[in-house]
């Protein structure tokens, strides 16, 4: 616990304050997955048996992450609707998947996780986190001109978003660490403007996909007055 608390504290280049409370981990037998359910974090025990110290620091250090981030996010902008939520939650995920699958998806499913059907799945969602994500600035830009209803747009994000929005998150923050941005990146770790803006000033720099300037003026149409 102390280690992943260090290794947190290094990522993020601050140190963590004494009255900064983290859930108590529960290790239980569920599916191979850490959950962040209401009070505490959840943890299948076979996963942790797996995994050798530094993976299970690694891991854990994931957990508090989301764990610390929630003191910092805007509950006002992300609890206010679907698309919010999900926008904050690309960052979130993307974010933390940088403390324990730096390595790529497919060295952490394959070797650590051992699962290599999951590792196909999601090496293969990552490939197509940019296509996604071009969907998924599209499909919002409709809604913002009134083009479709909400439903219709929430109906597609939740396609489009797999994975708690994991795979498109750690696109971004794989791009925009690529470019030299990462510090920049973990100084505004709970405003989801500047992760997008972070990751098209990248995508400019060093090509990929781009995110369009209508998009762009959106989110921070929509964002401004939560954020400073
Ligand atoms: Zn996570």
């Amino acid at each position: 616990m102390k280690k992943a608390k260090h290794r947190l504290s290094s990522f993020l280049g601050m140190p963590i304050d004494s009255a900064t409370v983290f859930k108590p981990v529960y290790f239980l037998f569920i599916n191979a997955d850490g959950k962040d359910a209401g009070n505490a974090i959840f943890i299948d025990f076979n996963l942790i048996y797996k995994m050798n110290e530094e993976e299970r620091v690694n891991f854990l250090a994931h957990e508090f992450f989301h764990n610390l981030r929630e003191k910092y996010e805007n509950h006002g902008f992300n609890y206010t609707c679907d698309m919010n939520y999900t926008l904050d939650m690309i960052q979130n995920e993307g974010v933390a998947d940088m403390i324990d699958k730096a390595g790529g998806y497919e060295k952490y499913y394959s070797e650590t996780m051992e699962l290599p059907e999951l590792a196909e799945i999601m090496v293969a969602l990552y490939g197509q986190a940019p296509e996604d994500l071009g969907k998924l600035q599209n499909v919002i830009v409709k809604y913002s001109k009134d083009e479709i209803t909400e439903k219709e747009m929430v109906d597609t994000i939740i396609e489009l978003v797999k994975i708690n929005g994991h795979p498109i998150g750690f696109f971004m923050a794989n791009q925009i660490t690529k470019a030299g941005y990462k510090n920049e990146m973990i100084e505004t770790f709970y405003n989801p403007y500047k992760f997008y803006s972070l990751y098209n000033k990248a995508a400019k720099e060093q090509g990929g996909f781009r995110l369009s300037d209508e998009f762009m003026d959106y989110l921070k149409e929509i964002t401004k007055g939560y954020y400073h």
